[in-house]
């Protein structure tokens, strides 16, 4: 997925769930959503999150290729606890909430995600192309949805 469907599905998935969650600042929760919405993508070099990491960044796509441990369950979940453990349970659901937002929108492309790397190499694939009409089409979609909901 493009930076910019990431962000809407981040944007999407938190205005449907929201008032599911509670316990801290929603204005925070809702910047924790956006940003662990395009956190996995700091694995490939020219994604906007890698570029604005720099040598972090750098780092990251010299260790790991792209769409492996960044976008592991793994990963989100060490995240999740160290968020919950040291900030709150709610700030926690947040990157939850911004990850599966961000797997969802890369599980439906080709590539897909290895969800459970580095345990398996199954890829949660589908079949819109990154960039392609389709994906045009649901971003289209979202901007409307996430439009009316914000107006
Ligand atoms: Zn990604």
């Amino acid at each position: 997925m493009l930076f910019k469907t990431h962000i809407l599905l981040g944007m999407a998935f938190f205005l449907i769930t929201k008032n599911y969650f509670s316990g801290g600042n929603q204005a925070i929760f809702f910047l924790l959503v956006l940003f662990a919405s395009i956190f996995p993508d700091i694995d490939e070099p020219h994604s906007k999150v890698n570029q604005w990491s720099g040598p972090l960044g750098e780092i990251v796509t010299f260790l790991c290729e792209h769409r492996t441990l960044f976008h592991a369950v793994i990963l989100h979940v060490a995240i999740y606890v160290v968020i919950g453990y040291f900030v709150s349970l709610y700030y926690a659901k947040a990157w939850l909430l911004g990850y599966v937002a961000h797997i969802i929108g890369d599980g439906i492309t080709p590539m897909g995600v290895q969800l459970c790397y580095p345990f398996s190499d199954v890829r949660i694939r589908g079949p819109v192309r990154v960039g392609g009409i389709i994906e045009w089409i649901l971003f289209a979609v979202l901007f409307v949805l996430v439009l009316r909901v914000l107006v």
